[in-house]
């Protein structure tokens, strides 16, 4: 069978694959249907945090394969229970609420919001982020391209251009918001850091109006900045967190913390997922949180320097952002033609907006990492 002419012919024509069919791989290396391998930059988008087929996460899902695959919310099970323990011990929120998507978390978030709010419906989000596909979540994205077609949304968002607090307060003043939501850097906006010192005025702003603050760590959290969640970095309390992508470790997995302030806020019946904290989801996410102790997220930060190290002064380079195994690279060249490239030798980074993005499993091995580099190196160079 030709997997890529069959795809073009049954799949929806929504996404431009690159022209490589994946079939297998152990930790950050893939292989194509040729027997090829590339080392893998990508990850899935920031969603293989320990690489592919990671024996312990491979170990944790079979197992719940083994015992049950799926109850419904209906009644308890116990990986479900002890992941959200966990999160919860280890960020300080309160409770969570289980989905199976990034889309999903914020639309929980959002959903949470609104209600605390009462009579405050609306959402001040920021320009250029990204915060899902569904309707609400597409409405709640500060990016004029991603709402051509799709209109009309629902009501309630509204833009504040991201660190600039004069904006966000003139926003706060025309909508009395019942929350702001961010990303701390916004990633499929093209590896935007967020000012440490324009979150903290968010932060301080949204406690003294008792405005929310809802955090969208769907592609941030999870280890991927060197932190567990990103806003642990920024030194803020969120009232509520999203997040998904790497939680699952490659299995569909969305979840909604909620602080003491918001952890009652949404009650029986209020919300629900058929899916959602699916066990054998569940029982991998963690496996794969339960490993994202202080020693591997300093591992995370040496990569981190090392990488940023690595194209400072770099011809061809215009600049680099990000966090943690979160990067941006800006370049002269264009980055889908560099992207491109590196994949013909054997390496596969992506993109974000004009940037070269990297997330890297968060243990991708050092020698692995130096040698995608220096061929990601030769292909930015002009
Ligand atoms: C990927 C992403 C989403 C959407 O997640 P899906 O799982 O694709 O629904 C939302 N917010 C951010 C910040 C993301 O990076």
């Amino acid at each position: 069978m030709d997997i890529m002419q069959a795809d073009q012919t049954y799949i929806a024509s929504t996404y431009k694959r690159y022209g490589v069919v994946f079939t297998g791989g152990q930790g950050s290396v893939l292989q194509d249907e040729d027997g090829r391998e590339y080392i893998d930059f990508g990850g899935g988008i920031a969603v293989n945090t320990f690489g592919v087929i990671d024996e312990a996460w491979r170990q944790a899902v079979i197992d719940q394969v083994n015992r049950l695959q799926h109850t419904s919310n209906l009644y308890y099970t116990e990986p479900q229970v002890k992941l959200a323990q966990l999160l919860c011990q280890k960020t300080g929120m309160s409770r969570v609420f289980f989905s199976n998507s990034g889309a999903e978390a914020n639309e929980c978030m959002i959903k949470a919001a609104r209600k605390y709010g009462g009579d405050r419906k609306t959402i001040i989000t920021l320009q250029n982020s990204f915060h899902g596909r569904t309707i609400a979540t597409l409405a709640a994205t500060g990016q004029e391209a991603f709402h051509q077609y799709f209109d009309p949304f629902p009501a309630g968002f509204d833009y504040a251009r991201p660190d600039d607090l004069d904006d966000m307060i003139r926003l706060l003043a025309r909508h009395n918001p019942c929350a702001i939501m961010i990303e701390l850097i916004q990633g499929e906006g093209g590896v935007h850091v967020l000012e440490p010192s324009y979150v903290q005025a968010l932060a301080t702003l949204c406690r003294a109006r008792d405005i929310l603050l809802l955090i969208d760590e769907v592609q941030t959290g999870n280890g991927r900045t060197g932190a567990l969640y990103a806003f642990m970095k920024y030194h803020i309390q969120p009232d509520i967190v999203s997040t998904a992508k790497g939680l699952g470790g490659g299995l569909p997995l969305g979840a909604t913390l909620f602080n003491e302030k918001t952890a009652g806020v949404l009650d029986a019946g209020s919300h629900g997922s058929t899916f959602g904290g699916n066990p054998v989801c569940a029982a991998g996410a963690f496996s794969v949180l339960e490993r994202l102790t202080p020693a591997l997220l300093s591992e995370v930060e040496e990569k981190s320097r090392l990488i940023f190290d690595y194209f400072r002064g770099v011809r061809g380079v215009k600049s680099i952002s990000g966090m943690g195994l979160m990067i941006g690279i800006e370049t002269e060249k264009p980055a889908g033609e560099i992207v491109a490239a590196c994949l013909a030798r054997g390496v596969a980074p992506i993109t974000a907006k004009n940037r070269v993005r990297l997330l890297p499993a968060l243990n991708i091995p050092l020698d692995l990492l130096k040698t995608g580099l220096a061929i990601l190196k030769e292909e930015i160079e002009p």
